[in-house]
């Protein structure tokens, strides 16, 4: 067996020969455990494995969304000085929300068979063909919003009033009342 060995001035390679134990892992038990695993992605066909994802994914969203809110409370009590920070991790989880928001339809996509591509191509579809936009607010769909309380950016909106947050496929199968499959047809 080869182990790189990084000395204090080179870098020197080594051989030394396999321990019992090792031989043992090797021959006996990697094997097993490399059958058992193939056997349960054989007992969990894909559309089960997506399944699971999905409520993963979900949830996983759910916390994003709890610790954006906790941001923006912290947000509008701290002073000017800390302001830059909780403005920057407030921009990282969104990109993390965008992200999961993205594997979640993908998962879904593949449940429903659509592409990624037509799921990708949805998403980039203008969001204010859905809703009206002015300075990058518009009026919440998802409650009754008397004065512009959604944030629009990138074509992903998030509300602070009720803290409804997705992107335009998500807003149109809201606003149409449409079926996931039927928003990502609609918006191509
Ligand atoms: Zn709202």
């Amino acid at each position: 067996m080869l182990i790189p060995i990084v000395g204090a001035d080179s870098l020197a390679l080594i051989t030394y020969p396999m321990t019992e134990e090792e031989k043992y892992y090797r021959e006996k038990v990697w094997p097993r455990v490399l059958a058992s695993i193939a056997q349960w992605v054989q007992e969990f066909p894909q559309q089960e494995r997506d399944r699971a994802r999905k409520d993963f994914l979900l949830a996983e969203i759910e916390k994003v969304r709890e610790a954006f809110i906790q941001g923006c409370a912290e947000l509008a009590l701290r002073k000017d000085d800390l302001t830059y920070w909780s403005e920057k991790r407030l921009a990282s989880l969104e990109k993390r929300m965008y992200k999961l928001g993205m594997d979640v339809k993908i998962v879904t996509g593949r449940l429903e068979s659509i592409s990624p591509e037509m799921i990708a191509r949805a998403r980039r579809y203008p969001i204010d063909t859905l809703v009206t936009v002015r300075h990058g607010k518009a009026l919440c769909p998802f409650h009754n919003d008397k004065h512009p309380s959604m944030d629009v950016r990138k074509n992903f909106y998030y509300c602070y009033s009720c803290n409804a947050s997705g992107d335009v496929i998500d807003l149109a199968m809201h606003v149409r009342g449409i079926t996931f499959k039927e928003a990502v047809n609609q918006l191509q």
